[in-house]
C-alpha cells in the first residue's frame, strides 16, 4: 500500500492536483486526500483551490458540481458508476411540470441532484445550510427537491412557509429506522443521537441534533459527550473515531452503506490521476444556469 501511496501522491504533485473526498469514502482515500468534508465544504475548496486538476472521490454529481465551480479545471471522477439514485429520482422534465404547477414558487434544490435539474432551480443547498438558506429567503412557497425527507424536515421548522415536495429519498438513510436508535438510546442511555436530515421524520424526532456530516464531526470533537449515536451512511465512522480516539460511536445501522461511495479504491485514485480519467465536463448552456444557483447558494449561506 505504501507505494502505491508514493505513486498517487507524486502523479498528483505532477498534475498540480488536488484530491477532495467525501466523509463517506472507505478510510484509505480519507486519509490520502487534501481534503475530506461534506457537500458544501467539498464545494468551497473547490471554488477557492488553485490546483489545475481536481480528483473528486465521492459521486457523480459532486464532481459535476466541483467542474460547473471550478470550470477552468479538470474535474476527474475515479470512479464513472458511482452515482447518487436519489440525485437521479427527479430529472429537469419532472421538476419544470412542478413549476407549472406552482408557477409563483421558488425552487431550492438539494445539492444531490444532477447538472440538469440545478439549471432549473433557483437556489441550491446541502444539509448544512439548507434551514439558513429557506429562513433567508423571503417568499413562503418553496419547491423542495429531490429529497422529501430533507423538505419535510424544512417544513417543520418553518411552519408558515408552504414547501412543496418531490419524491426522491436516499435508499441508504432510509435504512435507519426509528427503532434502530430506540433500541441503541436503551442500550446506551447516555449517548447523544446525531442525525442527518436525509433520514425519515420518524428518527429525526429522536434525535439531540440534526447535522451534516461536517456539522457532525465539529460537534464530536467538541463535545463533552463521550458516547454518540451516528444515524448516516458509516464511513462517517472511520473519521469519528481517528479524531475522538477516547470517545465512542455507535452507527445507527449496519445496512447504512452506500454503495456507491465504496466504489472509489485506492488503485482507481491512481488510475484517474495517471490516465487523467474520468473527466467532467457539463454542457455549457446547463452549467452557466447551474452556477447561478450555486453561487445563490453561496449567497445566501453567507448572508
Ligand atoms: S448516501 Fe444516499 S444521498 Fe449520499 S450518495 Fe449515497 S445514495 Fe446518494
Amino acid at each position: 500500500m505504501m507505494e502505491l501511496i508514493d505513486k498517487i501522491n507524486k502523479l498528483k504533485k505532477e498534475r498540480n492536483a488536488i484530491i477532495l473526498a467525501h466523509t463517506y469514502q472507505v478510510g484509505d482515500i480519507q486519509d490520502i486526500a487534501d481534503f475530506v468534508g461534506d457537500s458544501y465544504g467539498l464545494s468551497k475548496k473547490a471554488a477557492d483551490s488553485d490546483a489545475d486538476v481536481i480528483v473528486f472521490c465521492g459521486v457523480h454529481f459532486m464532481a459535476e458540481t466541483a467542474s460547473i465551480i471550478a470550470e477552468d479545471k479538470t474535474v476527474l471522477l475515479p470512479e464513472i458508476d458511482a452515482g447518487c439514485p436519489m440525485a437521479d429520482m427527479i430529472d429537469a422534465d419532472k421538476l419544470r411540470k412542478m413549476k407549472e404547477v406552482d408557477s409563483d414558487a421558488i425552487v431550492v434544490s438539494y445539492i444531490n441532484s444532477t447538472a440538469e435539474v440545478k439549471a432549473e432551480t433557483d437556489v441550491i443547498c446541502t444539509s448544512s445550510n439548507v434551514l439558513k438558506i429557506v429562513g433567508n429567503l423571503k417568499t413562503n412557497k418553496i419547491i423542495f427537491a429531490p429529497d422529501k425527507y430533507m423538505g419535510s424536515y424544512v417544513a417543520a421548522h418553518y411552519p408558515e412557509k408552504e414547501i412543496i415536495l418531490a419524491d426522491g429519498y436516499c435508499h441508504v438513510h432510509v435504512t435507519i429506522l426509528p427503532e434502530d436508535i430506540l433500541s441503541l438510546k436503551e442500550a446506551h442511555p447516555s449517548a447523544v443521537v446525531l442525525t442527518h436530515p436525509e433520514c425519515q421524520g420518524e428518527v429525526v424526532k429522536l434525535s439531540d441534533h440534526i447535522l451534516s456530516t461536517s456539522q457532525m464531526l465539529d460537534f464530536a470533537r467538541e463535545s463533552d459527550a463521550q458516547e454518540f449515536i451516528i444515524a448516516t451512511e458509516n464511513g462517517i465512522l472511520y473519521l469519528l473515531n481517528k479524531q475522538n480516539p477516547q470517545k465512542k460511536f455507535y452507527h445507527a445501522s449496519k445496512y447504512a452503506v452506500c454503495p456507491n461511495m465504496k466504489k472509489t479504491t485506492m488503485e482507481k485514485l491512481y488510475w484517474a490521476l495517471e490516465d487523467m480519467k474520468y473527466k467532467i465536463k457539463v454542457d455549457k448552456d446547463i452549467a452557466v444556469k447551474a452556477k447561478r444557483a450555486i453561487d445563490n447558494m453561496f449567497f445566501y449561506t453567507e448572508k
